[in-house]
């Protein structure tokens, strides 16, 4: 890439090392994230670069809230790390945000606390200039004080789920689930940089991504070391990638033994992933389901042994599942092996949902539900007794299942934040899947784009044209 005046690394440090010196101290704002992260308890000098970048902001509402503007930098302060973009997954959860579309909202569930990251936007961050995206890959361009885990010049991982090491979640083994996690709501944000009339900017979830620069918090590094191309770290790093193959290998959700049957409800890139993560842990039986003829290609190319389409199999889409994952025999004393009730074939060993609601209508296939409840019922239907259910898809409205399966079935169903990948354990090892050959990223990044074509991308990302794009710099 070319470097704009002002932004190689040497000018940038020749800089942050002559503000530093000058001992500027910076206080920042409060809120929750300013707890949690950044500069409430900072005492070292902050880093001032005095740098502009470009960068992706919303602001407002409706198509066009999402413009391609210059900010500029605050100074860098506390855990703040400041990271040069290589590549940003363009998540279909932010179709909304960055779009200016609404979907249908949902009906009887309450807003998650992260729904800033993961669909509409929240009250309250309308009006405020955010910069769209939830992470990515680069290099450390300047650090806070108090940073640790990553020095300038590190290869990173802006993990979209953070892990602070200290809450009670990663303390019991839940990093996907950390304090910080839910901590990016309006009030929580601080500014990270300023547009040109003094508008305070904002990072998307702490993070951001679709922009020169990640501006973030140390709890929201990983550091990898790969000299991986940025199109193929970029995808094993993004939250999909992260998600499907931490649902399949992390085992922090379930553990999925060699020789297994594993189903995959949905195959974007995060279904599309845990094809990848079930093959690579070794399952005998990966059945790839999505209304899309285009996926269900993907999915036998990365790793399934059979695909099925919803739209075909209507009703028999759990029993089809069922006959594909019964055993050699069901004979009783000979290592039968059977639903374990009154249903047909054995069901899946480890079911990964990845469907999720239809934000806007596919302009390829579209599956037989566009809220997504029905993939996410079928999915717990096709568990084997004894089995377990990871669900990554966001759904709109609530989920009806049978109860005497639920009750007794024998089910474990597990709500898969990020798969339940741990990020400071789990990232480098899914880059050592990348080194060694065993995870695909091209069949996934199957859009590749510069900053300036950033919107046109995400459309076809929101109308289903592409597995998914990345914006690569
Ligand atoms: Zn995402
Ligand atoms: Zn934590």
């Amino acid at each position: 890439m070319t470097v704009p005046d002002g932004l190689s690394r040497r000018g940038l440090l020749k800089k942050g090392a002559a503000a530093a010196a000058a001992g500027a101290a910076v206080a920042a704002g409060g809120g929750l994230a300013a707890q949690a992260s950044p500069a409430a308890q900072t005492s070292g000098p902050a880093v001032i670069t005095g740098r502009t970048f470009r960068a992706w902001v919303s602001r407002g509402t409706g198509p066009g809230r999402t413009k391609l503007q210059d900010v500029k930098l605050r100074p860098v302060t506390g855990r703040m790390v400041v990271v040069r973009t290589e590549a940003t997954n363009l998540c279909y959860s932010n179709v909304g945000v960055v779009l200016g579309i609404q979907a249908a909202p949902p009906t009887g569930v309450a807003a998650p606390a992260n729904a800033a990251a993961v669909g509409g936007t929240l009250a309250g961050t309308d009006s405020m200039a955010l910069i769209q995206g939830h992470g990515g890959i680069g290099v450390v361009e300047a650090v806070g004080p108090e940073v640790r885990r990553v020095q300038v010049g590190d290869r990173v991982c802006v993990s979209g789920t953070p892990q602070c090491g200290s809450c009670y979640h990663c303390l019991r083994g839940r990093a996907d689930i950390c304090q910080l996690l839910g901590r990016n709501l309006a009030s929580d944000l601080i500014p990270v940089a300023d547009l040109g009339d003094g508008t305070p900017v904002y990072s998307n979830s702490h993070i951001g991504g679709l922009s020169e620069l990640m501006v973030t918090w140390e709890e929201w590094i990983v550091p990898v070391v790969s000299k991986a191309s940025n199109v193929d770290l970029g995808m094993v790093c993004s939250c999909v990638s992260v998600a499907g193959l931490g649902a399949t290998t992390s085992g922090t959700l379930a553990t999925l033994a060699p020789g297994s049957a594993v189903a995959v409800v949905g195959c974007g890139p995060l279904g599309l992933s845990a094809v990848q993560g079930a093959r690579i842990a070794g399952a005998s039986t990966i059945i790839g389901i999505d209304p899309i003829r285009m996926r269900r290609d993907v999915a036998m190319k990365v790793g399934a042994t059979h695909v099925l389409d919803p739209n075909v199999e209507g009703d028999k889409l759990i029993d089809r599942v069922r006959a594909l994952t019964a055993g050699p025999t069901n004979r009783t004393w000979s290592g039968g092996r059977d639903s374990g009730g009154r249903r047909s074939g054995a069901g899946a060993d480890l079911v990964v949902e990845a469907a999720g609601a239809e934000f806007v209508r596919s302009k390829l296939e579209s599956g037989p539900d566009p809220t997504g409840i029905l993939p996410m019922q079928q999915a717990y239907q096709m568990a084997s007794a004894g089995g377990h259910v990871i669900t990554t898809g966001l759904v709109r409205g609530t989920i009806a299942l049978p109860a005497f399966l639920f009750a007794i079935g024998g089910v474990t169903h597990s709500g898969g934040q990020a798969g339940g990948a741990n990020p400071m354990r789990d990232i480098p090892r899914f880059v050592e899947m990348l080194h060694a050959g065993r995870f695909d990223p091209k069949a996934l990044a199957t859009r590749v784009v510069g900053l300036r074509d950033v919107l046109g991308a995400y459309e076809e990302v929101a109308y289903r044209t592409t597995i998914t794009a990345l914006m690569v710099l």
